[in-house]
């Protein structure tokens, strides 16, 4: 009898220790599949083309496309140096209607696709939902203004003039004469339309892509925690993410507030309260299904636009 029970005992034990290895197992793998990105990682496909950091010497990885890869070389000399002296009126958002949105990239610059996109580039879908969101503000009693059109943006002549007549702060060095409508000339002129009558706040609308580790999806946020709009913009960041969980709840959710040197280029130059939506990615198979999908588009920018509603509602 006591041999038994010694027996049972040493199989329990031994069913135990191999369960436990299993677990772990089981776990690391889920781990390695829920926490995907990193920060070089994200750097190393959006920053080219959305945002020049203070790392000059930053060149392109080999996992980008050639598309990102020729953009960079527009925009590798620029070196932001830190903030700009706030000559702006911080509060000028306060109490307006009007919402800024940048559907992210277009003309000289596709920004990203994948493999499956079938042959679509990021700034045509951000065009497309940048769209349905501006209907949703419509509908919700806002004035949607829209950044870029789909066949025509400001040379940069244009914008020089306009910097020039409001006496803005402006980087000349930055503002290259090569009328491509990148990430600082339209965070210049997004500044311009603020200037001239006062948005609430910016959104910025992009398409996130990670071609090195392909099972990385979700939502990402970045705005800036060191500009004069940094406390609203961390509130505006704030009523999104809280949207996107509710309507989103399995869907992975990044937020993250960036320092000046690393943050992108549309919510650090920026003289409003604004916010970057990576809103999903290119080179994730689910998550390139979504981006066509209607039903998906729909309950997304439902969930913007309330969250805008929401955060403007708060701030009078
Ligand atoms: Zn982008």
């Amino acid at each position: 009898m006591k041999k038994i029970l010694f027996l049972t005992l040493i199989i329990a034990a031994a069913l135990l220790l191999f369960s436990c290895a299993l677990w772990g197992g089981i776990e690391t793998e889920a781990r390695t599949d829920v926490v995907p990105d990193t920060e070089s990682a994200t750097r190393a496909t959006e920053t080219p083309t959305a945002e020049p950091t203070g790392n000059a010497t930053e060149q392109p990885t080999e996992t980008e496309t050639e598309t990102e890869t020729e953009t960079e070389a527009e925009t590798e000399a620029v070196t932001l140096p830190g903030p700009p002296e706030i000559t702006y009126d911080v509060n000028a958002h306060l109490g307006s209607k009007r919402v800024l949105i940048d559907a992210g990239h277009g003309f000289a610059d596709p920004g990203c696709t994948s493999d499956y996109l079938n042959g679509v580039y990021e700034s045509q879908l951000t065009y497309e939902i940048a769209t349905l969101l501006a209907q949703k503000l419509t509908e919700k009693g806002y004035e949607p203004v829209m950044l870029r059109g789909t066949d025509s943006f400001p040379t940069d002549a244009e914008i020089r003039a306009a910097v020039a007549e409001l006496g803005m702060f402006s980087r000349d060095d930055v503002l290259l004469e090569n009328n491509i409508f990148d990430a600082y000339e339209r965070t210049l002129w997004g500044n311009v339309i603020h200037r001239r009558n006062p948005v609430a706040l910016m959104i910025s609308l992009h398409v996130n892509a990670l071609p090195e580790a392909e099972y990385v999806r979700g939502t990402e946020l970045y705005y800036t925690v060191d500009n004069g709009c940094a406390e609203p913009s961390a509130k505006l960041t704030a009523f999104i993410e809280t949207k996107l969980k509710t309507a989103f709840p399995d869907t992975r959710l990044k937020t993250e507030g960036c320092v000046w040197n690393d943050s992108f280029i549309v919510t650090k130059w920026t003289e409003m309260p604004s916010v970057l939506v990576e809103m999903a990615y290119a080179t994730n198979p689910e998550d390139a299904e979504l981006l066509f999908d209607d039903e998906w588009r729909d309950k997304y920018t439902s969930a913007l636009a309330e969250a805008i509603d929401s955060y403007i509602a708060t701030r009078g």
